[in-house]
């Protein structure tokens, strides 16, 4: 439990390739309510061409994360592409040529993952978007860290945050992103980003735990 091993990040991957599948819909529905209803649709399409372009797993987690970044990019479009792709390229990034992590260097990794995202997005916490499910995830993860926690129990405890953080963007009034065009329309609905970012958290617990 004390190391994570680039197969259980392979595993991370394919299982939000599977949390995509099997929410889609809802993921879709969601953006239908404050968007242009494709972010369920966005995603499947991305996760299955990462799926494809991981398979055989470059040798290295920096090369692995690289490839899956270049692949959303390069595949999804839209808002959610460039975000979730800027997210999985600095990981990659701060993951370098490592094949294995401990827990405080898998924080690390997913850190410079979420401020990539803020990088390119420019979300504050408060805008709802994916950063109101990843910033509460990263900041539960490294509590957990502090308090001794082995990988597979801080991300437990980030994936719970992330869920609060998405079901807390209900009633916000969105200020990024094509929701924001909604303006105080936009209150009262869950933000499909968090949704699909809480998924990403939640897939990655389940991968350690397993
Ligand atoms: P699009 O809006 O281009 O159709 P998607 O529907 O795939 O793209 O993704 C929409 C999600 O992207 C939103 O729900 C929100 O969480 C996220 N998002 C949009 N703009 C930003 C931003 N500037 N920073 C962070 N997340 C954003
Ligand atoms: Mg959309
Ligand atoms: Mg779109």
């Amino acid at each position: 439990a004390g190391t994570v091993t680039q197969d259980q990040l392979v595993g991370w991957l394919a299982a939000f390739r599977d949390a995509v599948h099997e929410h889609g819909a809802h993921l879709t529905e969601l953006d239908s309510a404050i968007g242009d209803a494709d972010h369920g649709s966005n995603l499947v399409r991305g996760m299955d061409a990462v799926m494809a372009a991981v398979q055989p797993p470059p040798d290295s987690v920096g090369a692995l994360l690289k490839k899956v970044g270049m692949t959303l990019v390069t595949s999804v479009g839209g808002a959610s592409g460039p975000l979730y792709g800027t997210f999985f390229l600095r990981a990659g990034a701060a993951a370098d040529n490592a094949t294995e992590f401990d827990v405080a260097g898998l924080a690390a990794v997913l850190r410079a993952g979420v401020e990539g995202v803020v990088a390119r997005g420019k979300a504050d916490l408060g805008d709802k978007t994916m950063y109101d499910a990843l910033g509460p995830a990263l900041e539960a993860l490294d509590a957990a860290l502090a308090d001794g926690a082995d990988a597979a129990g801080a991300v437990r405890a980030a994936a719970d945050a992330a869920a609060r953080g998405r079901d807390a963007t209900e009633p916000m009034q969105a200020l990024k992103g094509r929701a924001s065009y909604l303006g105080e329309r936009s209150i009262g609905h869950v933000d499909p980003g968090s949704a699909s970012a809480t998924l990403l958290v939640e897939a990655l617990a389940r991968a350690l735990a397993d």
